[in-house]
């Protein structure tokens, strides 16, 4: 079953975190064992996962990233949003985590991010949970 939420950004870049609507997701399948796809058809977001627990570790990505990635580097791309499609290839579009006694296997500190890259927009996130 194919799963698509949409998630709404606030700010041109931020990360928002969707961990709790993935375990919702997979405690309506009733799936204890298996895995779980996230993907987003974007070309300006991407998915992450990192710490949850200190926000401040959150800001500290979005700075750097800005800093490696400026806004505006003569990029040639008629759109000016070159800083956002480069971001989303450099993280990545997709997640797959493992599903072990119908919950995720993250770290203890581990949060899994929706990246936002190029908002404030309405985005959709596509989630599949196979059995296995
Ligand atoms: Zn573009």
């Amino acid at each position: 079953m194919l799963e698509i939420f949409k998630v709404k950004t606030s700010q041109k870049v931020e990360l928002v975190d969707i961990t709790s609507l993935l375990n919702k997701v997979i405690n309506d399948t009733g799936i204890n064992e298996g895995i779980i796809i996230v993907y987003t058809p974007h070309t300006t977001a991407a998915l992450t996962i990192n710490e949850g627990a200190d926000p401040d570790v959150k800001a500290d990505i979005l700075n750097e990233i800005n800093k490696i990635i400026p806004f505006d580097d003569n990029y040639r791309h008629f759109e000016g949003n070159s800083a956002a499609h480069i971001k989303s290839s450099l993280f990545g579009v997709s997640e797959t985590i493992i599903i072990e006694n119908g919950r995720m296997l993250l770290g203890r500190w581990q949060k899994i991010y929706f990246c936002e890259f190029d908002g404030p927009r309405t985005r959709e996130v596509f989630i599949k949970v196979i059995k296995g």
